[in-house]
């Protein structure tokens, strides 16, 4: 899908910020911090304009949020808009990187009574394949 379609599917105006930011986060083979996506954006936009479209992305759930921790925040294409089901996602301690594991599903987990889950997120840490065979070579 192109970053137009979208905008479109979510009744979006296009602007070319918006554009530029969903093209980023569609190449880019894992997910990106914003910091990252910024750079990656061709055109030269001022803080403001890219803090306002990148916010409308998120509220729009066109790209979802990973939390590694308090210094680590990454971004991906959501689920909505790839149609894919909740996802875990993974961190490699070694290269630092966060993928989407699209093909592993967020279980539903037996909760006490009277809890009610809004989200589940899951975020495995450990070793990506590719450094794994980076080790093994
Ligand atoms: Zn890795
Ligand atoms: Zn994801």
């Amino acid at each position: 899908m192109k970053a137009i379609e979208i905008l479109n599917i979510h009744n979006l105006k296009r602007t070319s910020c918006r554009e530029g930011i969903i093209e980023v986060v569609i190449t880019a083979k894992q997910a990106l911090s914003e910091n990252e996506i910024r750079e990656r954006l061709a055109g030269n936009y001022d803080r403001t304009t890219f803090y306002r479209s990148f916010k409308t992305l998120e509220e729009h759930k066109i790209i979802h949020k990973i939390v590694v921790d308090n210094q680590l925040v990454k971004y991906a294409l959501d689920n909505a808009v790839t149609h894919k089901n909740e996802h875990a996602h993974f961190y490699c301690n070694e290269c630092n990187t966060v993928k989407c594991l699209e093909n592993v599903p967020v279980q539903q987990y037996q909760l006490p009574d009277g809890y009610f889950d809004v989200e589940t997120e899951v975020l495995i840490k450990g070793t990506c394949a590719n450094c794994k065979n980076q080790a093994s070579n």
